[in-house]
């Protein structure tokens, strides 16, 4: 029997459930103790980063957020930059989990009715101290709750992936442009200075005509299940590791190249029997070829000891290197042309996330071009899909 026949079937039973993210994933040994595929509250991340004491009210025009998902990412990452940034404030946090959410909401100076739950989220479209949600929750939830953010009336900044598949993308830009406002997604490396100054090398040509782009992004994620841990569950998730870690990767690939891509070759690994890789993949690996000639392979696993994270172009005249290439800190990156080599230091990475909320809050306060829409986050999923179809028929697909 055809593969891709046995996967469609499944996909229409799941879509019944409103359980799947791709009808490109293949067969699907599901759980039925997987996480749910709807917000619920979950314990406090190991770590919290808190203030130790609130921060100032904020003043002049600054963008009040309300950040639903208090996971590691919202709580440790988010929210601290959004109290550094000059134009973005917390002022309402939405959880599943009271006691952390009161936790959270004391260290930033929240009153308790700013404090809400997934159940009485629409009563946010009231509260005139909420402008904009920050969306940070498990990856598959993201087209309702932005829905449900353009619903109540705000602007919305939801994480990467933007969702799990094309048609919820689609959903979501089309609910921003019915409210009348902006959708944007959290690709922080567009306001990260090594990053930045990738993009102005390659702009500039400093490593001659790009013929060929690797990147990587790996690491070995330790014993866990769907039972507990959302990034192994296919419906909150989607394929795994291109969706959360690789996008970096192919990210990379698009703004460092300058192109879209016009034929995806991929292959996808699923081991037997491990319980991290009962719904995902472990590796996806692509190759991507752009119209210049230039061409890409991207390597994202959750499987790889020692992870890595590179970014490499190789030119006709130079070649430049990014290990770390998209961390939060820790940056290095190496330009070798004309027999030497230089390494650079463009700046602080870790300006990166409060940058990216400032710029939010100019796209919303003074019409500035968005850099980073939900139409990118379209673009990207669309890529991962065709990278997926690819890998189900084992054949190259058009981009
Ligand atoms: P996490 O597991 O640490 O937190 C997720 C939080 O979502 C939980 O704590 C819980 O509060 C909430 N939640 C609601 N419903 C849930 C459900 N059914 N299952 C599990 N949790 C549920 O995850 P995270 O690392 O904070 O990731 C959240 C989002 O942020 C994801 O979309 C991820 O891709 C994104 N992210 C982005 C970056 C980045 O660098 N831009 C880094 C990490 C995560």
């Amino acid at each position: 029997m055809n593969p891709n026949h046995h996967s469609r079937r499944r996909f229409l039973q799941l879509t019944a459930t409103g359980l799947a993210a791709s009808p490109w994933l293949g067969p699907l040994a599901w759980a039925q103790s997987s996480l749910p595929r709807k917000a619920i509250g979950m314990p406090a991340p190991g770590r919290m980063n808190l203030p130790t004491s609130p921060p100032s009210a904020p003043s002049g025009d600054s963008l009040g957020v309300a950040v639903i998902g208090l996971g590691g990412y919202g709580i440790n990452r988010v929210m601290p930059a959004l109290a550094r940034a000059h134009r973005c404030h917390v002022a309402a946090v939405v959880s599943g989990n009271p006691e952390k959410a009161g936790t959270v909401a004391a260290a930033y100076g929240l009153a308790d009715d700013a404090i809400y739950s997934y159940d009485n989220f629409d009563a946010i479209a009231g509260d005139d101290r909420v402008e904009a949600v920050y969306v940070v929750l498990p990856s598959g939830l993201h087209a309702d709750w932005t829905e449900k953010a353009f619903a109540a009336g705000k602007h919305v900044l939801c994480e990467k992936p933007m969702a799990l598949t094309p048609a919820e993308c689609e959903r979501m830009i089309a609910a921003g442009k019915a409210a009348n406002r902006e959708l944007m997604i959290g690709y922080r490396c567009h306001f990260e200075p090594y990053n930045l100054r990738a993009m102005a090398l390659m702009r500039e040509g400093a490593v001659g005509k790009i013929q060929h782009i690797e990147t990587h992004q790996t690491y070995r994620m330790g014993p866990t299940s769907p039972a507990d841990n959302w990034r192994v569950v296919r419906s909150l998730a989607g394929g795994g590791p291109l969706e959360d870690y690789g996008i970096y990767g192919l990210q990379s690939a698009l703004y460092l190249s300058g192109e879209m891509p016009t034929t995806i070759t991929a292959t996808t690994e699923q081991p037997a029997g491990d319980p991290r890789f009962a719904e995902i993949f472990a590796t996806v690996r692509t190759h991507l070829e752009f119209p210049s000639g230039a061409t890409a392979d991207l390597l994202t696993s959750y499987d790889t000891a020692p992870g890595r994270n590179v970014a490499d172009v190789t030119g006709s005249d130079g070649r430049l290197i990014m290990e770390p290439a998209t961390g939060y800190s820790g940056q290095h990156m190496t330009l070798a042309r004309n027999g030497n080599t230089e390494t650079l230091d463009p700046g602080d990475p870790g300006v990166q996330f409060h940058r990216q909320c400032d710029h939010f809050a100019d796209v919303i306060r003074d019409g500035v071009t968005q850099i980073a829409p939900g139409e990118m986050g379209l673009r990207d999923v669309r890529l991962i899909d065709a990278i997926y179809r690819s890998a189900a028929s084992g054949q190259p697909v058009e981009a």
